[in-house]
């Protein structure tokens, strides 16, 4: 395939087509040293023209409902008018060789919707290189004119609390009768989430779903408020019925203007770009390090 120039990657970008988004995507993904310079080149053009979408983490254990889930709301907010990005994070699959995600038909329907731009996860990497591509990947979501990004990760590990510090809304997926310890849903993270919503609430399990709900707002209120006021809803949702799939748009969106209005939306981005240059400089540091020949020795 042709090599593409800087120019050519944040046109194409920026015009918003899709198959110069995968390849910029996979540039960011390579660790080649003569690739990164360019990707840096790239993320440093499409920078100005990010930021305006509202960015979602989602997240739960495999088999609460994610991808179905995203199926239903994305095309939701489709009809709506808005465009979906969508990128799913599995730190895990280096370690299983071989991804939860990747040996499943996730998301047909969305997938087919011109509107929206499935990736799928980065197939290896630490938990930091994950970090920085995703944070970049969100960068060219934006610039690409997406204005709904969502993030996933499966809840089993450390890569929500990453997700959580990149992202303006954590939803976290939860199952009716499971138990929390069941479900590997560390306290922590119910802490973070700005939503919580019990799946599946359909057929038998439907009444099961509502204590879930029941339980789930008395344990929340135990927990402290969210910085800005924010006191994180619990909803529950069919996504094969397609219940209640609208009210957590509308949260989200509730979420949005309250945000906006009172800058918290801004806050939070500052202090997350914070983040983000501290943990560059201590992986560029660590690089050089690590790269020194008498250290290699
Ligand atoms: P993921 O691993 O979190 O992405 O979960 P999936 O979306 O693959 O769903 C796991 C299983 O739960 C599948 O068999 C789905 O058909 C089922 N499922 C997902 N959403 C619903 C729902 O709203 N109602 C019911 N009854 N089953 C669901």
């Amino acid at each position: 395939m042709k090599t593409l120039s800087t120019q050519e990657y944040v046109d194409g970008i920026l015009a918003g087509d899709r198959f110069i988004l995968s390849r910029a995507i996979t540039l960011i993904e390579s660790t080649l040293a003569e690739h990164e310079a360019q990707s840096f080149e790239v993320i440093e053009r499409c920078l100005p023209h990010a930021g305006q979408s509202i960015r979602l983490g989602i997240t739960g254990v495999p088999g609460v409902g994610k991808s179905t889930f995203i199926e239903t709301f994305g095309q939701l907010i489709i009809e709506q008018g808005h465009q979906l990005a969508v990128l799913a994070i599995d730190p895990s699959s280096q370690r299983s060789k071989g991804s939860i995600l990747g040996d499943k038909t996730r998301m047909v329907e969305l997938s087919k919707l011109e509107q929206a731009y499935i990736r799928p996860s980065p197939t290896s990497g630490s938990l930091g290189g994950v970090a920085r591509r995703t944070r970049e990947t969100i960068v060219l979501f934006e610039a690409a004119g997406f204005d709904v990004v969502l993030v996933e990760t499966v809840g089993v590990g450390q890569s929500e609390i990453l997700v959580h510090s990149m992202v303006d809304f954590f939803l976290l997926l939860m199952l009716a009768g499971a138990g929390d310890e069941l479900q590997g849903i560390k306290r922590g993270i119910m802490e973070m989430a700005d939503a919580l919503v019990i799946t599946k609430a359909d057929g038998d399990n439907l009444g099961r779903a509502k204590l879930a709900k029941a339980e789930y707002k008395n344990a929340l209120h135990l927990l402290p408020p969210h910085a800005q006021g924010w006191v994180a809803p619990v909803l529950s949702c069919s996504a094969l019925e397609k219940t209640g799939i609208a009210e957590i748009w509308e949260q989200i969106t509730s979420f949005q203007k309250q945000m906006l209005a009172n800058g918290a939306i801004e806050n939070k981005r500052q202090e997350q770009a914070r983040i983000w240059m501290l943990e560059s400089i201590e992986s560029a540091l660590k690089d050089d390090f690590e790269s020194q020949p008498s250290i290699k020795k």
